[in-house]
């Protein structure tokens, strides 16, 4: 008898796709489901997937879009599965999980890393910094390296590598005509350049080649912690520092409530605080010198600004966000922080709806801002801030109220808001469009045409092809 699986798939059909690779299919009616099916984000946990497809290689990447095609199925890519619009699982189709693929190897004399389609920012670190080296990775090290490189890439280190998708010299995809295809600066350079912040419209990619720098083992990194009445003033100061920071240094006010850390006095625990969290890529002795003027600000609740390992770094924040939590975010790219726009996100902060509501603002420019515009589809490179409103929270029925604070944050940007927006963060699927603008979207379009031109690759921050538009 055959069991059907989903509208279209029985067993036969799935025995074919189980024979054509070397990863693990899972169907619902296999032991594990659950566990498969599940995204790194919680948020997302209720879908139900017709199969999931466990990659060992890029021949299974092949045979995995070839079948969802002969199938009609959705296909949704999974790097880490950090996606906070859930764009990583699907109901009823085909999730291709890339999660074995997560083998790093470093060529040090060449400052390059080979990175699997599957790996996540931890995986990098741990080679990299074997021999000194690291590129611009995630604030969270389980992260996947593929959602967040393809989407553009902010971390510490970026004012100073740049973003992530600026050291992307090389990637190999799976188009959705099954091909595996190779990219670089000179070969299909193209597609490099939409790859390059334009995310997972246009193949799935299967290896990274990641330029390298030299950084490390010791760095000059950490939070300072504040008491919230203190957001003003140091919002402030930051606006004036940021303005004058060298490349060497990257900052990010977070607007939050303290973490219960046996770092941080007991009696602050999930209290509204606020944070200056910074990173040196520079000589570590000179750390101290860069972040005086931020210090000086407000009497600290804890200062752990200092020298640490850029590993400890990377991973500080992971107890935080472990797997299975609910990550919904929303931000916008401002234009400056003006008193106004201070005052409303003080006002807002306090109005968070549970503990691990953040408003984190990240300081641009340095290397991200000099790479020219049209040299990537990284959209708008000129922003000085990006806002993003962060939320975690394990009880569903809180859902609402933190996806309605993050909107308000948001909101809150009124005029300073640009109009462009950080693929990565946004905490839906969006208008591509009003996200690159006009000019790079109608670029991204004409690559999407030539790659994917009949959209199997849609869930996205979606790029429509233009015969279908
Ligand atoms: C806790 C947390 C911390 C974060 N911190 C940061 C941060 O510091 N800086 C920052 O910039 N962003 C950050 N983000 C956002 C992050 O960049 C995005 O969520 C990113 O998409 C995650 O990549 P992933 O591979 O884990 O995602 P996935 O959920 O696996 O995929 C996300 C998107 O990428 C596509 N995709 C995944 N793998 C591939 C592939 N191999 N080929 C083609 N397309 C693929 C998917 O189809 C999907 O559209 C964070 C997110 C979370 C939840």
């Amino acid at each position: 008898m055959t069991q059907t699986i989903g509208p279209v798939l029985g067993e036969a059909t799935v025995q074919e796709l189980r024979e054509a690779v070397r990863g693990n299919v899972v169907t619902p009616a296999d032991a594990g489901y659950v566990e498969a099916s599940h995204a790194w984000n919680g948020a997302y946990d209720g879908r139900r997937p017709a199969l999931i497809v466990q990659c060992t290689g890029a021949a299974d990447v092949i045979a995995a879009v070839g079948f969802a095609r002969g199938n009609h199925l959705d296909i949704a890519v999974r790097g880490g599965g950090h996606s906070v619009a859930g764009l990583s699982t699907v109901d009823g189709g085909i999730v291709i999980d890339l999660g074995p693929m997560s083998d790093v190897t470093v060529d040090a004399g060449a400052k390059r890393a080979s990175v699997g389609g599957g790996a996540v920012w931890a995986d990098v670190d741990h080679e990299t910094q074997a021999h000194g080296l690291a590129t611009t990775g995630g604030l969270v090290s389980t992260t996947g390296v593929a959602g967040f490189t393809l989407g553009g890439g902010i971390g510490w280190t970026m004012r100073k590598f740049g973003l992530a998708c600026d050291n992307l010299a090389g990637a190999d995809v799976v188009t959705a005509d099954g091909r595996l295809v190779h990219c670089s600066e000179t070969e299909n350079p193209e597609l490099l350049w939409g790859l390059r912040g334009g995310g997972g419209n246009f193949g799935i990619v299967t290896r990274f080649e990641l330029d390298l720098h030299p950084l490390g083992p010791m760095i000059y990194a950490g939070p300072v912690f504040y008491p919230a009445d203190a957001a003003r003033d140091l919002l402030v100061a930051f606006r004036e520092w940021a303005a004058e920071a060298p490349d060497e240094v990257t900052g990010v006010v977070n607007l939050t409530s303290a973490p219960p850390l046996p770092v941080i006095p007991e009696e602050w625990h999930g209290k509204k605080v606020v944070a200056f969290i910074a990173a040196s890529t520079g000589p570590v002795d000179s750390g101290a010198g860069l972040v005086r003027r931020m210090r000086d600000v407000a009497e600290p609740i804890a200062d752990l600004l200092g020298p640490m390992p850029y590993g400890v770094l990377q991973s500080l924040l992971d107890p935080l966000w472990p797997k299975g939590i609910h990550a919904y975010f929303k931000a916008v790219n401002v234009s400056g922080l003006d008193d106004g726009l201070v005052d409303r996100l003080c006002a807002v902060h306090l109005e968070a709806p549970g503990p691990q509501c953040e408003i984190h603002v990240h300081q641009m420019g340095g290397a991200v801002g000099r790479v020219a515009d049209d040299a990537t589809a990284f959209p708008e490179r000129s922003m000085p801030y990006v806002v993003n409103a962060v939320t975690g929270y394990q009880d569903p029925d809180a859902g609402d109220a933190h996806r309605d604070w993050a909107r308000a944050v948001a909101d809150a940007a009124g005029d300073a808001a640009t109009g462009r927006a950080y693929v990565n963060f946004l905490g839906e699927k969006e208008d591509a469009r009003a996200a690159y603008g006009e000019d790079k979207y109608a670029r991204l379009a004409a690559l999407k045409d030539a790659y994917d031109p009949t959209n199997v690759f849609a869930l996205n921050q979606n790029i429509a092809p233009r015969a279908s538009a």
